[in-house]
């Protein structure tokens, strides 16, 4: 799960991790008021979405006067923003960061991932604060250090003066014992709340010495949240795709994507076949769905209608191949969709396994227009056929 930068910050704050003085507000008006409550000029207006990169884009306003908070944030508000990160479309904007604007002398990079090749977190520090981080490791890899924690350890003070030795080994005593302390309080924050990454990026040095984390990103392990309650109420459904997130209400693994073939399979190495098959057969899937194995005829049928309710879907494969699941109870789940939802595209449809007499009667018997497949190729180039 991602957060907004603001509710990131806010954790920072209780960490003890030093974040520049700000609040979030959801008008122009709000935007204003809380302005006046910060010491400027300048002031920073920063756009609330989920992608990265919103400075290039246009989402983070440095103002000079306070009148021009307004503004910035009257034209941040107005339009979709659009970043690297946000598809073509954009993404809403419906809040902003206000907060104070700072003199940055120095940018650094500092962030904490799950190193999966050792089973444990690594953090990277970096002098190329500021810009992309992929970036800078395909073009200077040098520039990028790395220190593994031993969770059994935690992060110990050695390993922050690794990075210094690597970075500037003249490096200022005081400065070196406040990243320090920012580096392990942000380990912390990263272990105690579950988080799969968290990311300052810029972590600055100001004119007059301080140092603060300009910018924050943090993502949360999913499978955690059950027992990080606080966290999961910081969840802010809009950023999610609609159909997804009505997916992720019955349990359903889906994702959306760029084709127009709707896929419905049972599995995720099935799902992912079908759509290489799909791609084989020159076509382009619209989904990713895998109801699971043990799918209940609802989760079947609200996994149709999320398909259907797809406008650019133009066909639907359903490739079943049955097991721990009944050819039975996906029939009975396709039917039931389609007495909810009028089926206006053409649906194909490959069924093998458990039950598969009585799941194949179960599709005849009803009204519903369909062409049966014989196998998995078959199925892939009769729907692709459809669309060509
Ligand atoms: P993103 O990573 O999405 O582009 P950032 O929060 O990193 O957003 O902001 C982009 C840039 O805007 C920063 O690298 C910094 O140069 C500038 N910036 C952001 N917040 C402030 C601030 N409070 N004071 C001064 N400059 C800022
Ligand atoms: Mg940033």
């Amino acid at each position: 799960m991602k957060i907004h930068e603001y509710q990131a910050k806010e954790l920072f704050r209780n960490a003890g991790i030093p974040v520049p003085k700000g609040d979030v507000a959801a008008s122009p008006e709000e935007a204003l008021e809380i302005a006046k409550t910060i010491d400027g000029p300048p002031w920073v207006v920063k756009a609330q979405i989920h992608a990265g990169g919103r400075g290039k884009g246009g989402g983070v306003k440095v103002v000079k006067s306070i009148e021009e908070v307004k503004k910035a944030a009257e034209d941040i508000l107005s339009k979709p923003l659009i970043t690297h990160q946000t598809g073509p479309n954009g993404q809403k904007v419906r809040n902003l960061l206000v907060e104070e604007g700072l003199d940055i002398e120095r940018e650094f990079y500092l962030g904490i991932v799950i190193d999966r090749k050792i089973e444990s977190p690594a953090m990277i520090f970096s002098q190329a604060g500021g810009m992309e981080i992929e970036e800078v490791s395909a073009k200077s890899p040098e520039l990028l250090f790395l220190e593994n924690i031993d969770i059994t350890n935690g992060f110990l003070p050695y390993q922050a003066r690794n990075f210094f030795f690597g970075v500037e080994p003249m490096l200022d005593k005081n400065l070196l014992r406040e990243f320090s302390s920012i580096m392990s309080k942000l380990y912390n924050l990263f272990i105690s709340n579950d988080c799969s990454l968290v990311e300052i990026n810029p972590l600055v040095v100001t004119s007059s010495g301080r140092v603060v984390a300009l910018d924050a990103k943090i993502n949360f392990d999913d499978n955690a949240l059950f027992r990080q309650k606080n966290i999961a109420t910081l969840h802010d459904p809009y950023e999610m795709d609609e159909l997804e997130a009505e997916a992720s209400k019955y349990s359903l693994n889906y994702i959306r994507l760029d084709g127009n073939i709707g896929a419905m399979v049972n599995g995720a190495g099935l799902a992912m076949a079908t759509m290489d098959v799909i791609k084989l057969a020159g076509a382009e899937p619209a989904n990713f769905l895998d109801v699971g194995g043990g799918a209940t005829e609802e989760m079947v049928k609200n996994g149709l209608k999320i398909i259907l309710a797809d406008n650019r879907v133009k066909a639907v494969l359903i490739n079943i191949f049955g097991g721990i699941m009944r050819c039975d109870v996906l029939a009975r789940g396709v039917v039931n969709a389609a007495k909810e939802v009028e089926i206006k595209v053409p649906l194909i449809v490959r069924l093998e396994g458990t039950n598969v007499q009585e799941g194949r009667a179960i599709l005849k018997n009803s009204d519903l227009d369909f062409s049966v497949a014989r196998d998995i190729e078959d199925a892939a180039e009769m729907v692709a056929e459809q669309v060509s």
